[in-house]
């Protein structure tokens, strides 16, 4: 029977400057008013802050230089990219375009575009979205019915996409669309097409959330031209990009991380003394963040190898997003929330009322538990 994989990594003898270097530079920041601590990993964007990012060489890390990249190793991506989730600095800008599209477009994209978009990246001012979802197709991915009939010179994409996060700030969107078949045809005839957010006959429409916040969107595309450099990895080879490209989404800190900023403000109300029942709580949850970082950094040391992980980045995001869950949940019995009017800073309550109303999301947004347990049980041969 086949066995998960999660060889130990050891990090750069550069990582522990880099981190300090890090902290110090989000402790600097947040002195400046620059950002708050918040919760959920992907849900503040601040243009101006990735540009900051950018410019200190913490995006496009592992890429070449000659496409605007920095050639550091995955490990001490992952030592930035930990960081920057701990501190709940707000990434969502530059974060899709740095974990995915650009190793995408690095990887499988034409001359033209990795020059033309990759360094912009780097710089942390050009940001995507991803338009896998629609209407009817969430989980399954391989029936999307978006589109894209060949014309001179390029592509003309008709459909719609959903829950489409940050597309009304990104500059492109990754749409995996169908230029071939009929959707029964399942993953034959799936193609991944970089789209200008600018181009005619686009249209975007939030969605708002649970949390009055407008994160994602709906998005019709009504005959737009995408030029034929723009397709990334080749006509007809969309499930194969879109099945490597989730391993790196489904794997990173951003997958078990999203509430940490809570913990660390639930270990500062409890204070040098906790009583048992927090001591036991709060012990056993810093226990199960050691262990996934040590699983979710070996994938990192995998992806660095050029190994594409499934089923362990599968693993790492469905026992992760259980992890953040939990969080709100353990301190909200050890700390119940009592209306507070002492004039100091709660930012302990802050986190915990948008945790509880985000924390269902994290388990469905990058594909739900049970899609994950399947691919994960069918991974292990048991399916
Ligand atoms: C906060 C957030 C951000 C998101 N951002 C993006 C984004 O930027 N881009 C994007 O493309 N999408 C995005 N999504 C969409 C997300 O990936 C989908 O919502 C998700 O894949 C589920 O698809 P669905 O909503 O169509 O649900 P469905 O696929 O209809 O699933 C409904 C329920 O049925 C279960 N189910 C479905 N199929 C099976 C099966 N075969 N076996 C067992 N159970 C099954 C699911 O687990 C789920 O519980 C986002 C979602 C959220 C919540």
């Amino acid at each position: 029977m086949p066995e998960f994989r999660f060889e130990p990594v050891i990090m750069p003898p550069g990582a522990q400057k880099l981190r300090i270097e890090v902290r110090a530079f989000l402790a600097e920041e947040r002195n400046r008013g620059t950002f708050a601590p918040t919760v959920g990993a992907m849900t503040a964007s601040d243009a101006a802050f990735s540009a900051k990012c950018g410019e200190r060489g913490y995006l496009g890390m592992t890429w070449p230089k000659q496409y605007g990249g920095h050639e550091r190793s995955a490990l001490e991506r992952y030592v930035v990219v930990e960081e920057l989730l701990a501190a709940g600095a707000p990434v969502m800008a530059h974060w899709i375009a740095d974990r995915q599209s650009g190793p995408q477009i690095l990887k499988h994209g034409n001359e033209r575009i990795k020059k033309m978009i990759l360094p912009e990246i780097a710089a942390g001012r050009c940001h995507f979205a991803i338009g896998m979802s629609e209407p009817d197709t969430g989980s399954d991915l391989a029936s999307v019915k978006t589109r894209a009939h060949p014309v001179d010179g390029g592509f003309r994409v008709t459909g719609r996409k959903v829950w489409t996060s940050y597309a009304h700030l990104a500059h492109y969107t990754i749409a995996l669309v169908r230029t071939g078949g009929r959707p029964e045809d399942r993953h034959v005839g799936l193609t991944q097409l970089i789209v200008d957010m600018k181009s005619p006959g686009i249209e975007i429409r939030p969605i708002i959330n649970v949390y009055g916040a407008h994160e994602f969107n709906e998005i019709t595309f009504d005959d737009v031209f995408v030029p034929e450099d723009m397709c990334v990895g080749g006509v007809g080879q969309g499930w194969a990009m879109v099945t490597s490209e989730l391993a790196f989404e489904r794997s990173g800190p951003d997958r078990f991380m999203s509430t940490y900023p809570l913990l660390v403000e639930a270990f500062r109300e409890v204070g040098d003394t906790p009583g048992a029942m927090a001591a036991a709580e709060l012990g056993r949850l810093v226990a199960h963040l050691a262990t996934l970082r040590r699983m979710s950094s070996s994938i990192a040391g995998m992806l660095n190898e050029g190994q594409s992980p499934v089923t362990e980045a599968a693993l790492v995001k469905d026992l992760g997003t259980t992890f953040e869950q939990s969080i709100p949940e353990i301190t909200r019995r050890i700390l119940p929330l009592e209306p507070r009017s002492d004039g100091n800073d709660h930012t302990y309550d802050e986190l915990q009322q948008l945790s509880q109303l985000q924390a269902p999301c994290y388990s469905i947004r990058g594909g739900t538990r049970e899609i994950l347990r399947g691919m994960i049980a069918r991974g292990l041969g048991l399916r």
